[in-house]
């Protein structure tokens, strides 16, 4: 094995959650040291099982609502539970971990001078009003709602993102990533994408919830990852918010129906459920600033993403 030279140590919060795995993958791949610090609220060991015992990689059980002093060259901040069951379930939490957890991993990056990226999201965005949304749209959110702990807990932590790159000159990146999906997303996590294909594979009702109008833009991981990555590394002062997602647009209806064409001996059926408050109406990114300045865009399409998730959770069921 090659020995790599001043390799760069990089912590990963939520390391051990679907998008936190990839990335600790990738960065390892690259010849960093990567420190994982997580907590297992919505991550699992199994995620990262494959990874230990490198000896480039370490885990630590840590809430990041609590400081950790590691030394570390780059943070990428993605310690927060992404689905809206997962942090619905405890919402004071949900907010205490972007809030307090910016504020320990900023806390953090002073001290040791290290570059920062937060894993902000288009729920910051809210129910937009504008179409597709672009980076200066302001957000459309309700602050009292049941999605508030999260949408405004990222919000916050945005702020505080910009707060100490002008007040105490931190190097910090900030992304707003777009509905994400591949291999490791939790079965029982809620996300659409995961419950279909699952409802599918066993024959379950396919819940779609409202009338399934509603829009979202579907993301394969591995294109998000080197979205991340690209950010991250960029030196030529792109500090975000820049989208991350995949333009594509889809109803969920019709994402229900292509899972069912997608897994042909599935006898599912189509079922309605009430829509949850504030669900988004519609939600498609510009990406017109990631691929200006990362020379970035999505290269896997929808149907293909989906084949490979579906394989994934074949294997897993
Ligand atoms: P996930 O739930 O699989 O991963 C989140 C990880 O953070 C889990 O391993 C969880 O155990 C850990 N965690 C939660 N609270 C913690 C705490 N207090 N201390 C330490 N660890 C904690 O979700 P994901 O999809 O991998 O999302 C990762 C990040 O990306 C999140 O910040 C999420 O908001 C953001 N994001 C994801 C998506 C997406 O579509 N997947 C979209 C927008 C933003
Ligand atoms: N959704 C659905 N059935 C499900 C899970 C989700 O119809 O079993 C809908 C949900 O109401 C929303 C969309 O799918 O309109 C995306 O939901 P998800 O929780 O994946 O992401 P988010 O709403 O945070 O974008």
């Amino acid at each position: 094995m090659a020995i790599v030279a001043n390799r760069k140590r990089v912590l990963v919060t939520g390391g051990a959650g679907f998008l936190g795995s990839h990335l600790c993958e990738r960065l390892l791949a690259e010849g960093c040291d990567v420190i994982c610090a997580d907590n297992f609220y919505s991550g699992a060991k199994d995620n990262i099982a494959h990874l230990i015992g490198n000896p480039h990689f370490e885990l630590i059980r840590h809430d990041v609502t609590f400081p950790l002093y590691v030394e570390v060259d780059q943070i990428y901040n993605l310690a927060c539970p992404a689905s809206p069951i997962h942090y619905q379930r405890d919402p004071v939490q949900t907010t205490k971990t972007s809030v307090h957890g910016a504020i320990n991993m900023l806390g953090l990056a002073k001290r040791v001078k290290a570059r920062i990226l937060q894993a902000s999201t288009s729920e910051v965005y809210g129910d937009p009003e504008v179409h597709p949304q672009r980076e200066d749209y302001w957000g459309h959110v309700n602050p009292i709602g049941i999605r508030s702990c999260y949408d405004e807990g990222k919000r916050c932590a945005e702020t505080l993102f910009f707060d100490y790159h002008r007040q105490h000159h931190l190097d910090v990146r900030v992304m707003r990533i777009f509905n994400t999906y591949g291999p490791r997303m939790h079965p029982n996590d809620g996300r659409v994408v995961s419950n279909f294909i699952v409802q599918a594979l066993k024959n379950q009702d396919i819940t779609i919830y409202g009338d399934g109008n509603q829009t979202r833009s579907f993301q394969y991981v591995d294109d998000l990852i080197e979205g991340m990555v690209r950010l991250m590394e960029n030196d030529a002062g792109l500090i975000g918010p820049v989208n991350i997602g995949n333009p594509g647009e889809f109803t969920i209806k019709a994402l229900a129906e292509k899972v069912l064409r997608l897994i042909p001996e599935s006898k599912s059926q189509l079922v309605f459920k009430p829509l949850p408050s504030d669900d988004p109406t519609q939600r498609k990114p510009d990406i017109a600033l990631a691929r200006e300045k990362l020379g970035w865009e999505p290269h896997v399409g929808l149907d293909d993403g989906l084949s490979r998730t579906i394989a994934y959770f074949r294997q897993v069921l």
